[in-house]
């Protein structure tokens, strides 16, 4: 069997799909991107396109090997998403070849259906209590919401009182009847994390996720020492020889790699497997398409540690495109109580709307992330 065609779809909101085809008739679908630099990744994925044309896809291993170490230089967001959507599509394919979802290729499943959790509240914020009436209402009890909005390195009281605030209100309205993440978004530099995760301590979140930037990891366990919150972070982290560093220093107790982010289904299998070894848990970051969700539930569905799911419906980045618009089985991602059911049919289990993905390559925006700045004029993060 041989690899005859890669092509991609730039497809709205901001994702994009790879389909793989072969000499047998087989295909496969992957999504390799890089939310903002889509093109980027699309060079990427052509530049690998010379070597994977030709070769065997049920040799995946090895394949994801060449594409990582055949080049002298490797790693970084850009290649190990290239990597991750061409990954993706090969376990899609062997899965259809040999007439199984993905999971039973992995050793089998170890849980009978997978937490989620959805977004709410959007870029900034406010409005959130709304938001999570509008969700419970078909079974989500899980949400994640933005922590802050622009935060200065040292900043006020104000902008720490509103923050707390906002959470609080959340815990007056639905007491323990919800769970619940909060994301710092890397906005918050070290010296506020520590009084943000303070003050935010006494509501008892989920988690606090990217406490401060991936950059500044060395404060992971400085942070986690001064505070009893759980830490989380991993979408900005694209190997296990990044990830290495954090579990060695400690401090993460919930490791989100992106399964279009961080080489595919190959290596955040391995990823899942060391976190389980330093007693982390496992919650794969999936702002992304149905492609990219579906590899991620065929993850979770074999790692012991995993414990919560991302997922992007009615989430604020999804403008032009929902989540299952461009998927002809969405009644396999039914969600039931706040659980995905293992996905049923063979391969990712996702069976992709290729003649509406095709249309809706034809217009694709190039979506950009907003450039915050603060009061002063200097850039922010966001
Ligand atoms: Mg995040």
């Amino acid at each position: 069997m041989k690899i005859t065609k890669l092509t991609l779809y730039r497809v709205p909101p901001r994702w994009m799909f790879l389909k793989i085809e072969t000499d047998e008739g087989v295909t496969g679908w992957g999504e390799p991107v890089i939310e903002g630099r889509a093109r980027t990744v699309e060079a990427a994925v052509n530049e690998l396109t010379d070597y994977l044309v030709g070769q065997d896809p049920c040799r995946i291993n090895d394949l994801w090997q060449v594409m990582y170490r055949g080049g002298f230089y490797r790693g970084g967001p850009i290649m190990m998403s290239a990597i991750a959507g061409v990954d993706q599509a090969l376990w899609d394919i062997k899965g259809k070849l040999l007439g199984v979802p993905v999971y039973e290729l992995l050793g089998g499943r170890v849980r009978d259906r997978m937490k989620m959790y959805s977004w709410v509240g959007g870029d900034r914020p406010a409005e959130v209590i709304e938001g999570i009436h509008t969700l419970r209402e078909i079974g989500i009890d899980t949400f994640k919401l933005n922590g802050t909005e622009e935060l200065g390195i040292v900043d006020t009281a104000a902008k720490v009182d509103a923050a707390v605030g906002r959470i609080a209100q959340i815990r007056d309205a639905f007491g323990k009847t919800i769970e619940f993440g909060i994301d710092f978004h890397g906005r918050v530099a070290a010296p506020m994390a520590k009084v943000l995760l303070r003050e935010l301590e006494p509501f008892r979140p989920l988690f606090v996720e990217e406490p401060v930037l991936p950059e500044q990891a060395e404060y992971y366990p400085r942070l986690a020492e001064a505070t009893a919150i759980p830490l989380a972070a991993g979408e900005r982290m694209f190997s296990r020889f990044e990830f290495k560093h954090v579990f060695r220093r400690g401090g993460i107790a919930i490791v989100q790699p992106d399964l279009s982010h961080a080489g595919g289904i190959t290596e955040c299998v391995k990823i899942a497997s060391m976190a389980e070894a330093y007693d982390v848990a496992f919650a794969p970051h999936c702002p992304l398409g149905p492609v990219a969700l579906a590899a991620c539930l065929q993850v979770d569905f074999v790692a012991h540690n995993a414990v919560l799911q991302e997922q992007s419906m009615g989430i604020h980045y999804n403008k032009g495109a929902e989540l299952f618009d461009y998927v002809l089985n969405p009644e396999d991602f039914v969600i039931t109580d706040g659980y995905f059911p293992p996905l049923p049919k063979p391969g990712l289990g996702v069976i992709v709307d290729e003649e509406r993905v095709i249309a809706a390559s034809r217009n694709a925006p190039d979506w950009r992330n907003p450039v915050w700045r603060h009061p002063d004029g200097s850039v922010a993060e966001w």
